[in-house]
């Protein structure tokens, strides 16, 4: 499998981004702000839109990180249950390889007030510690392309998803007008890794992160995966000209 453009054993590359993840956990949120210039806060905010929770739904994000994907969806279904009446709270698993990611999300100081509705679970995605059909939603944002085995991640999401459960993988991607690919080839390739330098102190971490982009599938290869994986209806939708896409099925 790869890691970034080199070819290392499934077990290398679980180690190896365990490694970055570990080096970045620290200095994750402010990162991922200046590397989009906070853009990534729409996708996020686009992609729970779709997902469209409701109270007492309960929702796993997997390689979860710090929390956003959990926290939001826990916001909007409040915020549903609100106009409707109702009293179900929904909730949230952040599961995530790293536990230095974890600890981060726990220590947010906007994460006291999801004390009780939010558990934080160290696990990776390929081997899911969780009951078949126990989920109303899953989550991936920006994870599954540090999974050395994607299918068997699919297909784990698959697995712990109830009849009529939707998936939601949002991911860097490929831009959808050749001219801008230049233009953003320019930026991540010289202007990433220089940031990693300056913030994080850590320029190979987010060389990788460049390099990883770079390696995973394009939109329609990746639906078809989704789609091999045994989900229905699968839409793709673009967001800032493909520098990320969202992947949207159902498990029927
Ligand atoms: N979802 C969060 C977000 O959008 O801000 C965090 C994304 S971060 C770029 C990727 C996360 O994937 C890291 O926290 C890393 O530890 C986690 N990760 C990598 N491989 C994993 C695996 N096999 N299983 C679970 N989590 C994994």
């Amino acid at each position: 499998v790869s890691f970034g453009f080199e070819e290392v054993t499934p077990d290398e590359k679980v180690a190896r981004v365990k490694g970055v993840f570990r080096s970045v956990a620290s200095r994750y949120d402010v990162m991922n702000d200046l590397m989009s210039a906070g853009v990534h806060r729409l996708w996020k905010h686009d992609t729970i839109a779709k997902l469209n929770p409701q109270p007492g739904e309960k929702l796993l994000d997997v390689a979860g990180g710090t929390g956003d994907l959990a926290k939001a969806f826990i916001d909007r279904a409040d915020r549903a249950g609100r106009r409707r009446r109702r009293d179900a709270l929904a909730s949230a698993v952040v599961c995530d390889i790293n536990d230095a990611m974890l600890d981060a999300g726990r220590a947010r100081p906007d994460m006291a007030a999801y004390e009780g509705r939010i558990n934080w679970v160290c696990g990776d995605a390929q081997a899911l510690p969780f009951e078949d059909r126990s989920v109303d939603a899953v989550t991936i944002a920006f994870g599954i392309r540090n999974v050395a085995d994607r299918s068997a991640a699919l297909s784990e999401f698959r697995r712990v998803l109830k009849t009529g459960g939707r998936l939601a993988v949002l991911e860097f991607s490929h831009m959808t007008v050749p001219m801008l690919q230049r233009m953003y080839d320019t930026y991540s390739f010289n202007v990433i890794p220089k940031l990693g330098e300056l913030v994080a102190s850590d320029r190979e971490s987010y060389q990788y992160l460049v390099e990883s982009i770079r390696k995973f599938p394009k939109q329609q290869v990746f639906r078809e995966e989704v789609e091999a994986a045994g989900f229905s209806s699968v839409s793709v939708t673009s967001f800032s000209g493909g520098i990320a896409a969202l992947h949207f099925g159902w498990a029927v």
